[in-house]
């Protein structure tokens, strides 16, 4: 009998500008079986923002309950709001056999590589900083200051590079749309994915020798 088989938890951060959302939105989109992780956070819902779609919306001291439970993976505070992973969540799409990815910075991910230990961590990077300024100042939509912070930034994030598993160097969107798909397919074929399948294979052996 075929088990179904359990997903994957990967996240995907990386510089800011280096392309991280788009390939993670053409990878929900493009290929099936992807889910993305929903936060939960204590700031109030902008404007078209719908609780359980972009974020659970959660009262302060309903979400200081959730970290004393140990209900997150990890959690951030920024600008007097907390953000954070909700277990349940990536615990449900997982168990349904979605791989689940979750969009989150350097600090949030060696969080989450404490608690769930089989968590596939990937970088994202332009190949260069030359390129990663390029891009920052072709969206014309940040001052010098802001993109200066950006890149200091950056340099405080390269410091954790080699704590994860992959690092991707993304050239073009399509191209490293499709190598995050093939790194997280990779991980299904990993001994610790594939107990099941190992055990039926043993047991089938089993059954030949004794025939
Ligand atoms: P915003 O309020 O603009 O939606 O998000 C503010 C910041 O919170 C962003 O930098 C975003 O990446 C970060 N953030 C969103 N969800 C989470 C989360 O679950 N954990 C952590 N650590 N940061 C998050």
């Amino acid at each position: 009998m075929k088990m179904k088989e359990k997903g994957v938890l990967a996240v995907v951060s990386g510089f800011s500008g280096a392309g991280k959302g788009t390939i993670v939105s053409k990878l929900i989109n493009n290929y099936d079986g992807y889910a993305l992780s929903i936060s939960a956070t204590t700031r109030a819902p902008r404007e078209g923002e719908v609780d359980g779609v972009h974020y659970f919306y959660k009262e302060h001291e309903e979400f200081e309950k959730m970290i004393e439970q140990d209900e997150l993976y990890e959690y951030a505070r920024y600008l007097d709001n907390y953000y954070g992973t909700p277990k349940a969540f990536v615990r449900e799409q997982i168990a349904a056999g979605k791989d689940v990815i979750l969009e989150i910075d350097v600090q949030g991910a060696l969080q989450i590589k404490k608690k769930y230990p089989g968590v596939l961590l990937v970088f994202v990077t332009p190949p260069s900083i030359e390129e990663l300024s390029r891009r920052l100042r072709g969206r014309g939509t940040e001052t010098e200051e802001q993109i200066q912070g950006r890149l200091d930034r950056a340099r405080d994030e390269a410091v954790y590079m080699d704590e994860y598993d992959f690092i991707l160097i993304v050239e073009d969107p399509e191209t490293g749309t499709r190598k995050l798909h093939d790194l997280i397919q990779a991980v299904h074929c990993r001994p610790s994915m594939k107990k099941a399948f190992i055990s039926d294979i043993r047991a089938q052996l089993d059954t030949e020798r004794g025939e």
